[in-house]
């Protein structure tokens, strides 16, 4: 059999390996060559009587993590294409031909009459574990790495490989649609109690383990085939069914607002596909993933969720002629909150720290984080104590500056004051060696002003961190006026190490993210002062797609953070520079009632102790005039929310703080979650057009004011016809 993507041998039993191993990948991915050759597989299992079944594994370290999402993508792409040339009718046609091909091939391998099991090491995700699906055995090897799952839903698909269908026959019905929506990377251990492999083994094994099944008599058919089967919980028109399915609606529309077609598509096609025998369920899944495939909401997440975010993580943004840097020590000065959170991520991935803080107590606290981190960690018997031990001590802990002198990278988290980061730059730069770049975790200095105490501006940048920093995945490198490219490749390296995702950004107060954020609490405040009822306005933010309201989000960063921030921009800028009424809110909460925010348990919100945060019935005080909530007009309240970041979004576009769209779509949904289904915030304006946008936001600008004025940048785009993603491998 001629096969370039896997190697297949027969051994002295009569057991086949399929061993799938794709030449020139570091990952095995499903193509449409993938799908053609495992077809061949199956028939040439079923042609050989001297073949008694087939074990399909993996050469790489992982099975693989599912379809080429690109190969998806461009369906997409071919239908819109056939519907111009041929019309809809066709096109349609082609493309539920196309996206059901992957369905019906492992259809074809379940029904095939002799025993396929699959053995899997390693990430086995997507398509992929949905082939191990289609096996009639699983074998999981018990190594620290190994994951399944169907994470589809991440990137706005949905398993549509009879990925819902197998699963929703495997366990009970809220299991499965938990496990669709959630769409996490499942554990061997934690897979085998789910019912959703047979056997966890030593990896050494697993091929062996699958052979002994298939030699043990291992039955060539599914347990839905097995006449009179009976799914794990029972008939969908039941009582039981009718205890599951009202509830799991209303879960659906809590957890989404409706914003997620496939999250949607996930709860029809189990709904309907229980009522349904198997091959007419696989095709009310297909006729879902067709329809899933067409979505402005698919389309924009896999661009910007996997596709951009990927090239972000492997290093788009690097100055190409800068070798690669090797990052060995970093220092942390300043062991506080942010401090703290840096040195751990740090050493979990293998560098060596040196924590310093004004005495040795204080850097020691900072230290007893990461041990905090750790041990959580063990409790959920996710680390070894080991581990704890082997990571503590690659985290020295100092008052004396002089113990920086071998970093290859320094980074400051010490207070936000100029002052006091000008003397800490004066003094690290004494003691660092020539080469070692020095980064400012600053989140709202501007770097260029900074670097003013630098000696060596070119090696200076900044990191900006977002908190909590072991949680949040998004890095902002800030490019000053004078930092060179080195500093830039250095941070970005450091960055890749840490294995979190950067954007680089020009030097700009308050940066990319921050400058959004901002714009999203002032209008949640806005609103409040209006006499938008505050329960309204948290719940219209998320209805919107934001994943916390404005008030709770302002509690967790707290009112004396913004309060500040207020008032240093209106001493550096003028009263101009900030809302005024903004300004007396947060001064009358702060300073008249003492309301700092989560930290204090009291702010928007009232954080009783054991009990459930509500809402401060004191705001009444800051609303003279109620309105009345079926007075006001949702939609409308949605759009101030995303449409007042997005413009914020643009305006850094048009200011060259952020050059490249992919930055600023991956930055607002790691960033600050900025609904992410859109795409992002630039993402969010390119699909619905930047004309029909500009519409929107004149609209808000001659009821709410100036806030919403639309920049030069995005009039002109409007005017052109033209997107933030311009070139067309861009636009795909
Ligand atoms: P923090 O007050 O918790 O910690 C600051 C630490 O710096 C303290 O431990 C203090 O003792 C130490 N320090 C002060 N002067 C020092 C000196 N001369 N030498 C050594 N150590 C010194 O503050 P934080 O919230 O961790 O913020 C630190 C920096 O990170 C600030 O620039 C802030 O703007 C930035 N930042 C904060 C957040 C956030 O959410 N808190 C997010 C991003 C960036």
């Amino acid at each position: 059999m001629n096969l370039t993507n896997f190697r297949f041998e027969t051994d002295a039993d009569g057991i086949a390996l399929a061993t799938w191993d794709m030449p020139g990948r570091s990952m095995n991915v499903i193509s449409m060559e993938v799908m053609d050759e495992l077809e061949k597989i199956v028939d040439a299992v079923v042609a050989d009587p001297a073949i008694k079944g087939c074990v399909i594994a993996s050469g790489k370290d992982n099975f693989s993590a599912g379809a080429d999402l690109t190969m998806l993508q461009s369906l997409g792409g071919t239908f819109e294409r056939m519907k111009r040339e041929s019309g809809e009718e066709a096109a349609m046609q082609a493309l539920f031909g196309g996206s059901r091909r992957l369905s019906l091939v492992f259809r074809k391998l379940e029904t095939c009459g002799k025993p396929f099991a699959a053995a899997v090491t390693g990430l086995c995700l997507g398509g992929a574990f949905e082939l191990a699906l289609a096996c009639h055995h699983r074998v999981v090897s018990d190594d620290e790495k190994t994951r399944v799952g169907l994470p589809e839903i991440k990137v706005g698909l949905f398993p549509g490989g009879g990925g819902t269908q197998r699963v929703a026959r495997l366990m009970q019905t809220g299991d499965a649609l938990q496990m669709l929506f959630k769409g996490e990377q499942i554990r061997p251990a934690m897979a085998k109690g789910m019912g959703l492999v047979h056997d966890v083994a030593p990896k050494a094994e697993i091929v062996e383990r699958a052979k002994a099944w298939i030699k043990g008599g291992g039955s060539a058919v599914a347990p839905w085939d097995v006449p009179k089967f009976k799914a794990p919980s029972g008939k969908v028109y039941s009582p039981a069914g009718m205890m599951i399915w009202p509830p799991a609606n209303a879960i659906y529309r809590r957890e989404t607002h409706d914003n997620y077609p496939a999250a949607k598509a996930i709860l029809a096609s189990v709904y309907e596909g229980l009522q349904l025998p198997m091959d007419l369920a696989l095709r009310v899944e297909s006729r879902y993933f067709a329809n899933i495939l067409r979505t402005t909401e698919a389309a924009a997440m896999i661009r910007t969720l996997f596709i951009s975010m990927g090239e972000l993580n492997k290093g788009a943004r690097r100055p190409k002629d800068v070798p690669q840097t090797a990052i060995r020590k970093v220092g942390v000065v300043g062991a506080g909150f942010m401090g703290a959170g840096v040195a751990y991520v740090t050493a979990n991935a293998g560098m060596e720290v040196v924590l310093v803080d004004q005495s040795a107590e204080a850097a020691e606290k900072g230290k007893a984080y990461a041990h905090t981190l750790v041990t959580n960690q063990i409790n959920r018997g996710r680390a070894k104590t080991a581990d704890r031990d082997a990571l503590l001590a690659r985290i020295a802990t100092s008052a004396d500056y002089a113990d920086l002198k071998d970093c290859d990278l320094v980074i400051e988290a010490v207070f936000e004051d100029p002052k006091v980061k000008a003397e800490v730059i004066a003094r690290v730069e004494a003691v660092i060696r020539e080469d070692a770049i020095f980064a400012s975790n600053t989140s709202t200095l501007p770097i260029t002003g900074l670097a003013k105490a630098s000696a060596r501006p070119e090696q200076f940048v900044g990191i900006h961190f977002f908190s909590p920093v072991e949680k949040m995945m998004l890095v902002e490198i800030i490019k000053g006026g004078a930092t060179g490219d080195r500093a830039i490749a250095t941070a970005l390296d450091y960055v890749r190490a840490i294995r979190k995702t950067p954007i680089v950004v020009n030097d700009s107060r308050g940066f990319f993210a921050n400058r959004c954020v901002t714009a999203y609490l002032l209008e949640g405040h806005k609103m409040l002062l209006e006499g938008v009822p505050p329960a309204m306005i948290e719940n219209v933010a998320r209805m919107a797609g934001m994943p916390v309201g404005p008030l709770s989000l302002n509690d967790e960063v707290a009112l004396d953070l913004g309060l500040k921030i207020a008032r240093a921009a209106e001493a550096q800028l003028g009263p101009e520079a900030v809302d005024q009424r903004q300004k007396k809110l947060l001064t009358d909460l702060v300073e008249g009632h003492g309301r700092l925010g989560r930290k204090n348990r009291k702010g928007f919100y009232d954080y009783p102790e054991g009990a459930p945060k509500r809402l401060w019935p004191g705001l009444s005080e800051f609303q003279p005039e109620r309105l009345d909530p079926d007075s006001l007009d949702v939609t409308e309240l949605k759009h101030r929310f995303l449409v007042v970041q997005a413009l914020e979004a643009a305006r850094t576009v048009g200011e060259g703080v952020v050059t490249d769209p992919r930055e600023a779509d991956v930055g607002s949904i790691l960033g600050f979650g900025f609904a992410p289904f859109t795409g992002g915030a630039l993402s969010y304006i390119d699909f619905m057009g930047a004309k029909r946008f500009v519409e929107i936001a004149r609209g808000l600008e001659a009821r709410h004011g100036a806030r919403f004025a639309v920049p030069q940048n995005l009039l002109d785009m409007a005017e052109r016809g033209g997107r933030f993603y311009d070139t067309p491998a861009q636009a795909a």
